[in-house]
């Protein structure tokens, strides 16, 4: 696709806001914050951390205000911002943003390169433009420019910008979330990424969706492994290595977790059966079937997009056994990715594995980073507040919940906070959806705007209150 037929998607142009587009010089310091390669990967020798340092000068030199009257300790490259309210002891919010980015596979199939910090007319290019810098610089913009007017939170808010949270957030979120902790903070609201708007994704629904989410899925990896002796491919016995792992695969996929609805979908789909044409509300159990009904959980399974609404999802993704067509393998080993519905837990996962594979020549263990699903917390008065803010920046939305199917920061900071949401207020399409972690991030200056308008009056929200 062009940049030109792209630029017809109805994400920019469809929705009237009160936001406009940036000016150059706001969309140049996202395009600077673009230009640090601050790549996190898993490996620890690998480090970016020259760029992250330049991150951090760009920042201190755009935001002189933000730097000149609010507290900022640092752990690592992460850093946690203070600002203090009227009455200080008390924290309506704790702001949450990630400096760090996923890495380039393809760069020359992207329109710019994505690191060189591009603007043009209606985007600012490059990784990290959605996920997660313009909310970052936006959370900063909005601070400068209330500081600037002179506004002073009425209590304590915190905004925290961790550094290797694509790297689920060890050595950044999970100490700044420690010393919050420790300091006793109790927050009103934890704001972080997750949710977004979207046109022409919710099915049956002809307005732009705004999906405010109330938590987020577990994560677990699950590795089976064979080892077998090995020996000649003319005399292999019943089965190898390779075919035991195989058939494995096969049953953990054939044999998913169950179906299940949760509080927090019920609520999602009772907010948009109310936006819905007559026709669809019908078909979503208007005439006295419940939302949680089994029915309703059916239609939901048909899609893998709502089925992971509805169940812990199960992705074979890596599978290697063998060396050569004539000798049989003495290894065998296959990955396995769950997403953890609430309600299902990293034990029940395992369990379910060993249920179902009945192997005991297969071993079944867990490998790299696991995550329990987070609480879910009920709609409040901070989630209240989100959605009048985002309806007043992007008006005739629809507003509703959910939770995010990936992990973010936020899980670490979940005991910290009355309400949690994961939401930034910029309209996506699916095409826009697949940008982010892939091919020609960018988001365009409508939608930067946004971001920055609603950081904003949540600001002053948090000023009157
Ligand atoms: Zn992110």
């Amino acid at each position: 696709m062009t940049a030109a037929s792209r630029s017809e998607g109805p994400g920019n142009a469809a929705v009237a806001g009160s936001a406009t587009m940036v000016d150059d010089r706001v969309a140049e310091r996202l395009a600077r914050a673009l230009s640090c390669a601050t790549v996190s990967t898993e490996d620890p020798v690998d480090t970016a951390d020259p760029e992250f340092a330049r991150l951090a000068d760009h920042l201190e030199q755009s935001f002189p205000l933000v730097h000149a009257e609010l507290e900022l300790e640092t752990f690592g490259r992460s850093r946690l911002y203070r600002w203090a309210g009227v009455e200080p002891e008390r924290v309506s919010a704790i702001l949450l943003a990630h400096q760090d980015v996923v890495p380039v596979d393809h760069a020359q199939q992207w329109t710019h390169p994505p690191f060189d910090g591009v603007v043009d007319e209606e985007f600012i290019w490059g990784r990290g433009a959605i996920d997660d810098k313009s909310r970052l610089i936006a959370i900063l913009e909005a601070v400068e420019s209330a500081l600037a007017a002179g506004v002073r939170p009425k209590h304590t808010v915190y905004l925290a910008f961790g550094h290797d949270e694509e790297v689920f957030g060890d050595n950044g979120a999970v100490r700044m979330a420690r010393r919050l902790r420790q300091a006793g903070v109790r927050a009103d609201l934890l704001l972080d990424e997750g949710g977004v708007i979207t046109e022409g994704v919710a099915d049956g629904v002809d307005r732009p969706v705004a999906s405010i989410m109330l938590g987020e899925k577990g994560y677990a990896t699950v590795r089976l492994s064979v080892r077998e002796t090995g020996g000649h491919s003319s005399m292999p016995g019943r089965q190898t290595a390779v075919g035991r792992i195989a058939r494995a695969v096969a049953r953990i996929q054939d044999h998913p977790m169950p179906l299940r609805m949760t509080p927090v979908i019920v609520d999602m789909l009772t907010r948009l059966r109310e936006v819905m044409p007559e026709a669809r509300r019908r078909l979503l159990g208007l005439a006295g079937v419940g939302l949680a009904s089994p029915v309703i959980t059916r239609i939901m399974a048909a899609r893998p997009q709502t089925e992971a609404l509805v169940r812990t999802t199960t992705a074979p993704t890596v599978i290697h056994g063998g060396v050569k067509a004539n000798v049989l393998p003495q290894r065998a080993e296959a990955l396995i990715n769950f997403r953890i519905l609430p309600g299902d837990s990293v034990t029940a996962v395992l369990e379910h594995c060993r249920k179902v594979v009945r192997d005991a020549g297969v071993r079944i263990d867990l490998v790299g980073m696991s995550s329990e699903p987070s609480r879910t917390t009920g709609p409040g008065p901070a989630f209240d507040l989100i959605a009048r803010i985002a309806e007043a920046v992007v008006p005739g939305i629809a507003v509703t919940t959910g939770i995010v199917p990936g992990a973010t920061d936020s899980r670490h900071y979940d005991d910290l906070a009355a309400t949690r949401c994961n939401f930034a207020p910029i309209v996506l399409t699916q095409d826009d959806l697949a940008t982010i972690h892939g091919t020609d991030e960018r988001i365009s200056r409508v939608n930067y705007a946004r971001l920055i308008e609603f950081n904003r009056r949540l600001i002053d929200a948090l000023a009157q209150r």
